[in-house]
């Protein structure tokens, strides 16, 4: 594998930049995938719920087809979305997932966020999203997290995922977890960029061996478009004076020095765009190290501000 990567307590090791595929839009999708590995990116982070798993894999399938990679040199990552937590609804999903990929395992395979919603089954809306009626109802499922997670563990044992995983989990979900996993989470995928640095949160999963990827590392900028006010009403981060003083000193881009100061700290990073130039400097981001005060400085700049919380995204506080 190229680049640096992450050793998973899996056993496995994970490359520590990677692709996101979040709002990829699905008729570039496919080009955006095969550039992507073309530039060099051999983890790629999918989701159900980001509706273009099917282009990913032709994305990837025309990588593998001209030559450009092995199967075995890709990382591929995808997630669990809330309406198959159900334990009896997670391998059935899984498998359809896979197809659309058009591969026979996952490196990784992440539950996407804690709180079980009531099945809604692919012939009726796929993927699901939040809604169970595809417009307002939220209708929780009563599948605690013990139960998705036993499902979880038996697509290791079925040979379907290598790696496991969890994503936007809070601290005493990780300690619950811990106690009853037989295996435990490789990694702990969560929104992390200096407004929203969640220290104590990256400590337990040091001392626990969780790998952890950070997402939207450039903070409110994936945001604006859905008119949250509070990330309109920050100062965005790529033209942030300390961020991008920093960049200048080091004769880097400011995203760049986003992504360093989480890879020095031994995160993972997954940024998407897709224009070219910007794919190979997303991926450049450990050809320099920052100066411990200037890492020290943007971590000061926590205000625990999350953009990524479900309520957001829908008119009601009860379900989180
Ligand atoms: P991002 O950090 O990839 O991108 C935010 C915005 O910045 C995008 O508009 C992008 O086009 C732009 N951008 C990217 N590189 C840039 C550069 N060098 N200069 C200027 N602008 C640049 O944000 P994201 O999509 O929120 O997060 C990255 C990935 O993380 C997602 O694609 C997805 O795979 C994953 N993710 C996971 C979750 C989760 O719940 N687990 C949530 C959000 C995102």
């Amino acid at each position: 594998m190229t680049g640096s990567t992450i050793k998973l307590s899996s056993g496995y090791e994970m490359p520590q930049v990677g692709f996101g595929l979040w709002k990829v839009d699905n008729k570039i999708c496919a080009d955006t995938v095969y550039n992507a590995i073309k530039a060099g990116y051999r983890l790629l982070d999918g989701a159900c719920d980001y509706g273009n798993e099917k282009e990913c894999g032709e994305g990837v399938a025309r990588a593998l087809k001209e030559g450009l990679v092995k199967r075995e040199e890709l990382f591929i990552v995808s997630k669990l979305w809330p309406t198959f937590n159900d334990p009896e609804q997670v391998e059935p999903v899984v498998k359809r997932q896979l197809s659309d990929w058009g591969i026979d395992y996952f490196d990784l395979y992440l539950i996407h966020f804690p709180g079980a919603l009531k099945f809604v089954d692919p012939s009726v809306r796929y993927p699901p999203g939040w809604h169970h009626d595809g417009k307002s109802q939220i209708v929780k499922s009563k599948t605690t997290i013990q139960d998705t997670w036993r499902a979880v563990e038996a697509l290791v044992d079925a040979g379907l995922a290598k790696s496991i995983g969890i994503s936007n989990f809070q601290a005493q979900l990780i300690y619950d977890m811990l106690r009853y996993a037989r295996i435990p989470p490789a990694t702990l995928q969560i929104e992390h960029h200096p407004y929203l640095v969640q220290q104590e949160l990256l400590n337990l999963a040091k001392e626990e061996g969780i790998a952890v990827t950070a997402y939207s590392s450039f903070g409110p900028a994936s945001f604006l478009e859905f008119g949250f006010k509070h990330a309109e009403a920050l100062v965005p981060l790529l033209k942030d004076d300390l961020i991008t003083g920093i960049a200048k000193k080091h004769g880097k881009e400011p995203s760049q020095v986003l992504l360093r100061w989480a890879t020095q700290r031994g995160l993972a990073v997954i940024p998407k765009t897709s224009r070219p130039e910007i794919l190979a400097q997303n991926l450049d981001v450990n050809s320099f190290d920052l100066d411990q005060e200037d890492i020290d400085k943007i971590s000061a700049k926590d205000s625990g501000i999350r953009f990524n919380q479900p309520s957001n995204y829908f008119d009601t506080q009860k379900m989180w």
